[in-house]
């Protein structure tokens, strides 16, 4: 039978009394010298232990005894070994299980909910209203950013030919412009308009080339790429905003985010897969799109001075907003 040594103290005088516990039959004994006494464990109270203080066992005539051994009171009476620490412990537990459920939750939200919400949503949002947002961004671009294009007309108007023949969406336009901040690089604003830099028509050796960017920046169209981004953007945003009470400096951060928010890798293979089967289905070769790849990824280490093998990323530019350029040029130049 298990046991454990104890001190009882009758509640009358202030003797120590040696005893030896033990549990049987829903009764707790104490045996010693001078104590032998039986009572039913549900007549008794058991403190919660507290710290590392002895185990008090309180009688209702006022005795009490005391089990300094808490391991083997917690053996005699395991169901009342629990007390407020071990609870809390557990509780402890429970919240850093909950926490990182929750943590765990709000990760899953940010990288898959969050991005399938904004796709819900923008496959939803009217052309009407995508339309006019495309044509306040292209303000604020044109007003912060953009200068007008030295690109002739006649080839603008080749390259325009070109690139509709290639794909007739009725969603999409083409924008000429020359900007000294943003260099060589093309954007696809959310609502369809395809805005094309001076810098990346003066890289090209032919129309074939800069039609073959254009393909890629369809598919960014064709798939609400730059929607879907300032959808994700704004509502993380909105949610910073509410918090740091402050809507303004967001709203006018809008056109930084298309500028400067890369696309995920993912938004960028799809574009070009996009890109590739077009070109393909016009008799055209995906290389076009490699080549112009390479040619920006020279143009923008040139342009910050990178040694080969520098990190890209970091810079502004078109293959930090067009991000994986080794690795898209390995794909495109595969599906040949
Ligand atoms: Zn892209």
């Amino acid at each position: 039978m298990k046991s454990v040594a104890g001190i009882y103290f009758d509640g009358r005088q202030a003797i120590a009394h040696r005893v030896v516990l033990s549990v049987e039959a829903g009764r707790l004994q104490l045996r010693g010298e001078t104590v032998n006494r039986d009572e039913l464990l549900s007549a008794l109270t058991i403190p919660a232990p507290l710290g590392r203080s002895p185990r008090l066992i309180l009688f209702a005539d006022g005795a009490r005894c005391e089990v300094a051994d808490s391991v083997g009171f917690a053996d005699l009476l395991p169901e009342r070994a629990g007390g407020w620490l071990s609870i809390l412990e557990s509780h402890i537990v429970a919240a850093i299980i909950g926490v990182l459920l929750l943590l765990g939750l709000a990760i899953a939200g940010y990288r898959w909910g969050l991005p399938y919400a904004a796709g819900a949503v923008a496959e939803r949002l009217p052309a009407e209203m995508l339309t006019e947002m495309d044509h306040q961004l292209f303000a604020s671009l044109d007003q912060h950013w953009l200068q007008p294009s030295g690109v002739p007309e006649s080839r603008r108007a080749d390259i325009e030919a070109k690139a509709f023949g290639l794909a007739p969406h009725a969603e999409v336009r083409l924008m000429f412009r020359a900007s000294r901040q943003l260099g060589a690089n093309a954007f696809a604003l959310p609502g369809g308009t395809v805005l094309v830099l001076d810098d990346l028509v003066d890289l090209t050796a032919n129309d074939d080339e800069i039609v073959a960017v254009l393909a890629h920046e369809f598919g960014h169209v064709r798939e609400k790429h730059a929607l879907r981004q300032m959808l994700q953007a704004t509502v993380v945003g909105l949610a910073l905003a509410a918090y740091l009470g402050d809507v303004s400096s967001l709203l006018a951060a809008a056109p930084a985010v298309l500028l400067e928010t890369g696309y995920s890798r993912d938004f960028e293979r799809s574009a070009d897969r996009y890109a590739a089967d077009l070109l393909i289905s016009h008799h055209q070769s995906p290389t076009l799109l490699a080549d112009m790849l390479d040619k920006l990824d020279v143009y923008w280490r040139e342009r910050y001075n990178l040694k080969l093998g520098d990190r890209m990323g970091e810079f502004g530019g078109y293959l930090s907003t067009h991000p994986g350029s080794a690795e898209r040029i390995a794909f495109l130049r595969e599906r040949r």
